[in-house]
C-alpha cells in the first residue's frame, strides 16, 4: 500500500507518515497540492498510490484544489483522497467530500482515529484486521 501525505506543515507530515508506515504504508511526501500533484505524475500507473491524505490551508495549491484536480484525472480514480484538516465547519466538510474527497479526519487527531478511517475505507492492510 502506498500513500501520499500533502501538509505544508513537516511536523503534521511526520504524525501522519509515522502512523501510516506502522500500518505498513509506503509513504511520498509532498508540502502542497502541486508537490502532491508532481508526484502523483512522476509515480504513474504501475506504482500508483492507494492514498492520499490531504491537508486543506497550503500554500501554492490548497488541498481543495488538489482533490478536484485529481478527481478530472481519470487515471487517478483509483486513488482515495481523505482530507486531514482543521477545517471543521459542517459547510466545508460538505465542500470537499462534494468536490471528491472520500473522507475527512479532524485535526487534531488521535492515531486509533486515523487507523479507524482506513478501516472504514477498507484500507487497512489485511494483517491489520485480524
Ligand atoms: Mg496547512
Amino acid at each position: 500500500m502506498k500513500a501520499l501525505v500533502i501538509d505544508d506543515s513537516r511536523t503534521m507530515r511526520r504524525i501522519v507518515a509515522s502512523v501510516l508506515t506502522g500500518l505498513g504504508y509506503e509513504i511520498v511526501e509532498a508540502g502542497d497540492g502541486q508537490q502532491a500533484l508532481d508526484a502523483l505524475a512522476a509515480a504513474g500507473d504501475a506504482h500508483g498510490f492507494d492514498l492520499a491524505c490531504i491537508d486543506w490551508n497550503m500554500p501554492v495549491m490548497d488541498g481543495l484544489t488538489f482533490v478536484t484536480k485529481v478527481r478530472e484525472n481519470r487515471d487517478w480514480r483509483g486513488i482515495t483522497l481523505m482530507m486531514v484538516t482543521t477545517e471543521s465547519e459542517h459547510g466545508q466538510i460538505v465542500r470537499a467530500l462534494a468536490a471528491g474527497a472520500h473522507e475527512y479526519l479532524i485535526k487534531p487527531f488521535t492515531p486509533d482515529a486515523l487507523r479507524d478511517k482506513l478501516e472504514l475505507l477498507g484500507l487497512l492492510p489485511i494483517e491489520e484486521l485480524a
